[in-house]
This record gives C-alpha cells, sequence and structure tokens, in this order.
C-alpha cells in the first residue's frame, strides 16, 4: 500500500493533545495503525510537549503531575474498564478486514456490511461513537460504486475521510486505499469512484455537510444531522 495523502498537521496536533473530536480520532488513529509516516510525526509532536513540559517551572509541573495522576486512570484500572466493556474481547484486523480502531466498532466483516442506499450507487452504514451531550456530526462507512459520483458539496466543519478499499477522484487529487483526506471549510469536493471496485470510507464529519444542487433535497436529511 502507497500512501500519499497524510493526516494534516492541525488534525494531528489536536488529536495528540486530546481534543480532536472523538469520531474524527477514530479515523485518524485507523490510519495511524497504518501509516508509518504519520505514527512518525506523531512521535514527533509528543517529544516535543513533552520537552516543553520539562521546561515549565518545576513546581508548575508537580502539580500537573499530580493533576494528572487524579484524572487518568491507571493501567489497572484502564484495564478493568476495558473487560467491563467487553472490548478485551474485541475485534480483530481478521474478523473485519479493517485496522483495529475501526475494527471494533464494526458490526461484521467488511464485505458483510447491511448497506443502506442512499442514492443508486451510494450506500453508507452509520457507526456510533461516544458523542457528547449537544455534539453535532457523524461518523460513517461510504460505498460508491464504480463510476458513482458523490453530490457536490462543502462543509460548515471539518471532514476527515480514510480510503478503505478502491479509490476516487476529486479537486484535490486520487485518493487510494490508505490516504487521508483532511477537509476543512473551505473546500468544495465531488468524489468520484474511479475504479471497477465499490470505493469505500471511513468519514467522520463534526458538523452537518451544505450539499449544492439537486441532490440537496435528497440527501441533507441524511446526512445533514
Ligand atoms: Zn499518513
Amino acid at each position: 500500500m502507497t500512501i500519499r495523502h497524510h493526516i494534516g498537521d492541525d488534525t494531528l496536533m489536536a488529536y495528540a493533545n486530546g481534543t480532536l473530536a472523538e469520531n474524527l480520532s477514530v479515523v485518524v488513529a485507523t490510519h495511524l495503525a497504518i501509516c508509518p509516516k504519520c505514527r512518525r510525526s506523531l512521535t514527533m509532536m509528543e517529544d516535543m510537549a513533552g520537552l516543553l513540559l520539562m521546561e515549565a517551572e518545576p513546581l508548575e509541573l508537580a502539580r500537573t503531575e499530580r493533576e494528572l495522576a487524579e484524572v487518568i486512570p491507571s493501567r489497572a484500572e484502564q484495564e478493568s474498564l476495558l473487560v467491563a466493556s467487553g472490548a478485551a474481547n474485541s475485534r480483530s484486523y481478521v474478523d473485519t478486514g479493517v485496522p483495529v480502531p475501526l475494527a471494533n466498532r464494526m458490526p461484521s466483516s467488511l464485505d458483510d456490511i447491511p448497506w443502506r442506499t442512499l442514492v443508486p450507487g451510494v450506500s453508507h452504514f452509520p457507526l456510533t461513537w461516544k458523542q457528547a451531550e449537544g455534539e453535532k456530526g457523524a461518523l460513517r462507512l461510504l460505498k460508491i460504486a464504480p463510476g458513482k459520483t458523490l453530490p457536490e458539496h462543502s462543509h460548515s466543519g471539518q471532514e476527515v475521510t480514510l480510503i478503505l478499499r478502491g479509490s476516487y477522484i476529486d479537486e484535490l487529487g486520487r485518493f487510494q486505499a490508505g490516504d487521508f483526506a483532511d477537509l476543512d471549510d473551505t473546500t468544495n469536493h465531488q468524489p468520484v469512484a474511479d475504479t471497477a471496485e465499490d470505493c469505500i470510507c471511513l468519514i467522520a464529519t463534526d458538523a452537518p455537510l451544505k450539499f449544492s444542487g439537486f441532490f440537496s433535497r435528497l440527501l441533507q436529511p441524511v446526512f445533514g444531522i
């Protein structure tokens, strides 16, 4: 797999800081599982953050560590939480055909997803995530049949996409399996699945998409959560 499109610095920094929305973080973590380049960038950011912390006043640091110890569960506590939630028996890459951060959220293998048709040639499957109260956005798998086009749309917030199978082409270039598309509210794009294979993507948005043109009436109720 040759990955050509990667996580943007701002998105990776927000992920490292723990300030990225949970649904966007799932897409980032799944790309990180397969992308050594982005893992190296993340490590560099974490190292830099560590250096900055070391340069802080010792008293400040001591206080920060104490505060962290109070809010972050110990490893043993984390493991007992995992067992309690059933996550310890989580699905694997072998079960689902996707990397673990996503595999844990899949209802089945990628081959057996109960797709819901949006328009002919385009279907989706919503995934659940820990949604804060009042938080908008979505996390979904999207399948585009060969040659089919997603309606042109822009974003009122951020949209991150990881291509799991197949490929699409849009105004920004060609995106193949493993590639990460990191779009903000300045992008207006219209992806077309451009091979003989279905294009399957994992997409998260932190605000409703804004569709332009004919399809808007059709799709807004579905996407515009
Ligand atoms: Zn990457």
